[in-house]
């Protein structure tokens, strides 16, 4: 076994994206040792391949426990950006212009008057628009649209600066990361006294710890099913491509959102727009279907999109849940398993809240009752 199982490795966490460092970086705030272990590289999942919004309200449309609790982790972004910017050095720029949720057709124009008596529209000072205000503010978006509601206090971060910055904070706080070493198993040994540890065979090696958070996204089921649990998570394959300014510049100063799409101001000028959301298995090839997806409904939003240069394309895995929450927390019938997955659209945004609540319970066994909706016995019976 592995010299990694001596006394200080306590917690195994499997699976570098964003998830997986912000629980071992919160540990590292209670003294807990955490190894990250990476099948690839850290953030080659979906975490890598996002958008960045922090968008609890517009992106999602729904409310209840799950806007909470994506309000919550919003809440807390700033104050867990400002640890990641001075431990890192590095600068995250949080997109602070706000989101304008749009409404081209009847069906969308009735959800935005959803928002009129929603508890929460006047602590997020989010402001319902008609046609004509929103044309003034933003006169590049279709002439067609029928009203629009402006988000102020929802954001966007750039996940590929985070996972740097974050990667480089888990490093100064002692976090061990392992890259290119798959988990393969699973399974209990018996320890010293009553606590059962856990020993995960690699395709390198095999390690023992005291303790274990499966946080491996879209890859999570396979890993469950080696503990004898049936984890119901499955990839859902997300497209997005960037676009560079036409004949005319565009001059988007916030994104916009409707339809299930959204354009995004990026760096240089640059255009992000997203994004499509399939079933087909663990396959990550852009597609021209995608492609054609996502310019014809960008399209319905902002016309002047078609003459745009495009730029680049690319896809990644959203871990999907039957019920479309994440799974939180521990496992039934084990002491030390731990599950973080399932956060499907939301993982950026629920990236410091998830760490922060998972790194908790590990520490001191207390479950916050923003996770209880989102607890695995809700799924999971063993085989
Ligand atoms: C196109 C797109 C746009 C998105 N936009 C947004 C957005 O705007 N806002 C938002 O909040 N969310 C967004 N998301 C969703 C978000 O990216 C995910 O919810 C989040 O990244 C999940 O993070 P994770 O750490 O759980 O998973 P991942 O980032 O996928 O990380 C899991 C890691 O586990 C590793 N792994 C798997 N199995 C094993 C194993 N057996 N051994 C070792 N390692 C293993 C994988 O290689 C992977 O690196 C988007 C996703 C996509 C694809």
């Amino acid at each position: 076994m592995s010299e990694l199982n001596a006394a200080a490795s306590d917690v195994l966490i499997i699976g570098g994206g964003l998830i997986g460092l912000s629980i071992a970086w919160h540990l590292a705030d209670h003294g807990i040792h955490a190894v990250v272990l990476e099948r690839d590289t850290v953030g080659s999942g979906a975490s890598g391949a996002a958008t960045g919004l922090l968008a609890p309200v517009t992106a999602s449309g729904r409310f209840g426990h799950m806007v909470d609790f994506g309000i919550e982790s919003l809440q807390y972004y700033s104050e867990f950006l400002s640890f990641v910017r001075e431990e890192s050095q590095q600068e995250i720029e949080l997109q602070t212009a706000g989101l304008m949720r749009i409404a081209i057709d009847s069906g969308a124009e009735a959800m935005l008057s959803k928002f009129d008596n929603w508890p929460h529209a006047k602590s997020l000072e989010m402001v319902r628009l008609s046609a004509t205000e929103a044309l003034s503010i933003a006169p590049y978006i279709s002439p067609d649209v029928r009203g629009a509601v402006i988000s102020p206090m929802e954001r966007q971060v750039n996940p590929r600066t985070l996972l740097k910055c974050l990667r480089k904070c888990c490093m100064k706080r002692g976090v061990s990361i392992i890259e290119h070493e798959q988990a393969r198993s699973i399974s209990d040994i018996s320890g010293s006294g009553n606590k059962r540890a856990i020993r995960v065979r690699t395709d390198k090696e095999d390690y023992c710890f005291d303790a274990l958070v499966i946080a491996s996204g879209a890859w999570s089921a396979d890993l469950g099913r080696t503990l004898g649990y049936a984890l119901p998570v499955r990839p859902m394959k997300g497209q997005v491509l960037t676009a560079l300014p036409g004949t005319t510049p565009h001059n988007v100063q916030f994104t916009v959102y409707g339809n299930h799409s959204y354009i995004i101001p990026g760096d240089d000028n640059a255009l992000l727009l997203g994004s499509t959301s399939v079933n087909s298995g663990f396959d990550t090839r852009p597609t021209l279907k995608g492609i054609t997806d996502i310019v014809a409904s960008t399209a319905q939003m902002m016309p002047s999109i078609l003459d745009s240069e495009f730029q680049h394309t690319w896809c990644g895995l959203r871990p999907a849940t039957p019920d479309y929450f994440p799974i939180l927390g521990r496992l039934p019938s084990w002491d030390n398993v731990f599950v973080a997955t399932g956060h499907y659209k939301n993982g950026i945004l629920l990236t410091p809240i998830t760490g922060k609540v998972i790194a908790t319970e590990i520490y001191c066994g207390d479950v916050s009752p923003l996770i209880e909706k989102y607890r695995p016995d809700r799924f999971c019976s063993s085989n």
